[in-house]
């Protein structure tokens, strides 16, 4: 057993952790502020190849596995979420649907604009009547001779109207199966076809540089060849990309964590009280080892569940337990950090204000604790 990395994998870890302090530091808190989205940065890291990180070069990606995705993603929310979950969303949940179940057209037509940065996919599975319950989707899809009919909406959906969004997948109910349940079905739809209207972006707490939109599907349609892999696997497919995108946020959950611990190290050296650096005094020493003790079990956590995915073992059960504990230390890492901070931790110009407001939906986005915990507990035979 072996958790320290590759010279391969630390060289990607220094390559992002620079491009995170140099590029996104000093310009993020602008797009916070103003709630934009960083072309400028995401054209960057199209260019580093962050987005084709676990691709095989003969789709335009960089070669790697999936641990390297979570490493770029940990480095990344250490200095900033919204960047970090705009990569999330564009490689787990936009980019892997197409990459793991479509046909050769549709990996060859969607894949190299993905995998390059270039265009970004959203993933619509959440509506506005049903998260949690995915199988109360009520969307649907009608084939119509050689188009699906789509109508219904989605709600929540990462990446769906940036300047560069090329499609979104959206899962639909297609018929229903002879038990009587719903048949669903993914469905690729292009941006700017019409009858898909993206909604004006939410006013969000938290990862307000970050893009998600309602999305509305009024008798929108597209041509049959736009199912992605077999109709009436939906279900099975969603489930497979939550599963993996709960090591992605779980690693980007760490960053967040550890970013915590950095801020608030470099804050309690500086700042005086009582005539002594507050760093000086035990309860603060306390509070910043207890930060690190828990990014750094949380990121044990991640690294075996990413471990056994990319080993080929069974692994829901670990990424739901990686999810369920770097999102709640997350959360714990934000508060202690702002207190630390004391009232300029509740002053927007500083890292640990951006934290805290982006660590509460870590407890809820793809999965929230509750259904990490179901998970398990179901995994444990209960
Ligand atoms: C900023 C943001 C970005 C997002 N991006 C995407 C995206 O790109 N694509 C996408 O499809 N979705 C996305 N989502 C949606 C997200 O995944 C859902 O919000 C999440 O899954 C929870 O669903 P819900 O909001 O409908 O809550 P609900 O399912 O209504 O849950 C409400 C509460 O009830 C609890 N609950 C529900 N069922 C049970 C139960 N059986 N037992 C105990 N407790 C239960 C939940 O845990 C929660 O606390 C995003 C959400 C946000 C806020």
């Amino acid at each position: 057993m072996d958790f320290r990395l590759s010279e391969e994998q630390e060289a990607l870890r220094e390559s992002v952790r620079d491009f995170a302090r140099e590029v996104v530091a000093p310009t993020i808190a602008e797009h916070y502020e103003q709630h934009t989205f960083p072309y400028e940065i995401i054209r960057q890291m199209g260019k580093m190849g962050l987005f084709g990180l676990p691709f095989p070069e003969e789709h335009g990606g960089m070669g790697g596995d999936y641990f390297a995705l979570c490493l770029a993603l940990e480095e990344l929310a250490r200095v900033d979420s919204s960047v970090a979950i705009t990569l999330e969303a564009a490689v787990s949940l936009g980019a892997m649907p197409i990459y793991r179940f479509g046909t050769d057209e549709q990996k060859a037509q969607w894949l190299p604009k993905l995998l390059s940065g270039e265009a970004l996919a959203g993933f619509g599975l959440t509506e506005p009547g049903t998260g949690s319950d995915a199988g109360g989707t009520q969307t649907r899809a009608v084939l119509d001779g050689d188009e699906w009919v789509i109508n219904g909406s989605k709600a929540f959906i990462t990446n769906s109207g940036t300047d560069i969004t090329a499609l979104v997948t959206v899962t639909a109910v297609t018929g229903t199966k002879p038990d009587g349940s719903k048949e669903l079905s993914t469905i690729i739809v292009p941006s700017g076809t019409p009858g898909f209207s993206v909604a004006p972006g939410y006013s969000k707490v938290g990862w307000t540089a970050s893009d998600t939109h309602e999305l509305t599907f009024d008798d929108c349609r597209v041509p049959a060849a736009n199912l992605l892999g077999e109709r009436g696997r939906g279900f099975a497919q969603f489930l497979r990309i939550l599963d993996e995108g709960r090591i992605a946020i779980a690693a980007l959950a760490v960053g967040l964590a550890q970013g915590c611990v950095d801020e608030s190290v470099k804050y309690a050296k500086e700042r005086q009280a009582f005539g002594r650096p507050i760093g000086a005094y035990q309860a603060i020493q306390f509070k910043v080892a207890d930060m690190e003790m828990k990014a750094h079990t949380a990121r044990l956590a991640y690294y075996d569940a990413a471990a056994r995915m990319l080993a080929g073992e069974p692994f829901k059960r670990q990424a739901a337990i990686a999810k369920l504990h770097a999102s709640t230390i997350a959360v714990d890492n934000a508060r202690e950090a702002t207190q630390i901070h004391g009232g300029y931790g509740f002053m927007n110009e500083y890292p640990v204000a951006r934290f805290w407001r982006d660590s509460k939906i870590l407890e809820i986005g793809e999965g929230t604790s509750e259904v990490q915990r179901m998970i398990i507990a179901r995994d444990l035979g209960m």
